[in-house]
């Protein structure tokens, strides 16, 4: 079994999903008192937020390069970044280790793709909604279409997000925002909806759903697992 390297604290809330999804996962591949080998590093949020929102990416970029570093200096075999977006800076972060990034969008995509599906809709902060770093992997790399929000929808998801998820609070009035919200990407076609930050897990479960949801704390945290298992 290798050891796991996560990047995490982004929020720790997800960060703590993380943990106890690969333990469980191994201890239902190994039984017994087994449980996996792991080594983070969990960053404070509020300065990765503050540097985040007044777009200080290379200030950021740096944090994450860092704490790559450090993971890879105790022992781990691959790494994981714990956040959906700060795959913003995945390139930068994989060339400054020795060591292999398990690249979120990827594992969903494999997921998604293994179910035939073409065209799925994507919720996150809005960095991730918009941006190219995610959608733009989808579509080059794995041949999927995603649809988005509009404006103002994509701004209630990110509110929803840094606002009450990252803290802890879950709240009926937001996951009906929310399923609103999913309703209009499905009626554009959405086959699937990528919860694509890895607190939406605490607010959406399937059954709040019509189409499949692409959970992906649960996907890349099993997938490290697999990854950990793998010759
Ligand atoms: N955890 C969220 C995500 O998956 C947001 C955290 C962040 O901004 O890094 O994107």
């Amino acid at each position: 079994m290798k050891t796991i390297g996560l990047i995490g604290g982004m929020s720790w809330e997800s960060t703590a999903e993380y943990y106890r999804i690969i333990n469980e996962a191994v201890k239902e591949r190994l039984g017994g008192l087994h449980s996996a080998k792991i080594v983070m590093y969990s960053l404070d949020f509020q300065e990765i937020e503050q540097l985040q929102r007044h777009g200080k990416w290379d200030e950021a970029t740096d944090s994450m390069v860092d704490a790559a570093k450090r993971v890879e200096k105790a022992g781990a075999d691959f790494v994981l970044i714990c956040t959906n977006t700060m795959h913003k800076m995945a390139e930068e972060v994989e060339a400054s280790i020795n060591i292999p990034l398990l690249h979120i969008a990827d594992v969903t995509a494999e997921t998604i793709v293994s179910l035939g599906f073409k065209k799925v809709g994507l919720l996150g902060s809005t960095y991730t909604m918009e941006e190219d770093f995610y959608k733009g992997r989808l579509k080059d790399k794995h041949g999927i279409n995603v649809v988005i929000p509009s404006e103002a929808d994509r701004k209630t998801v990110h509110n929803i997000i840094f606002e009450e998820l990252c803290v802890g609070k879950i709240t009926s009035s937001s996951r009906e925002q929310v399923k609103t919200i999913i309703q209009k990407l499905i009626d554009q076609g959405a086959q699937g909806i990528i919860l694509g930050c890895t607190e939406l897990p605490f607010l959406l479960k399937q059954e709040d759903c019509s189409v499949p949801l692409f959970d992906t704390t649960m996907i890349h945290a099993k997938a490290a697992v697999d990854y950990a298992f793998r010759d």
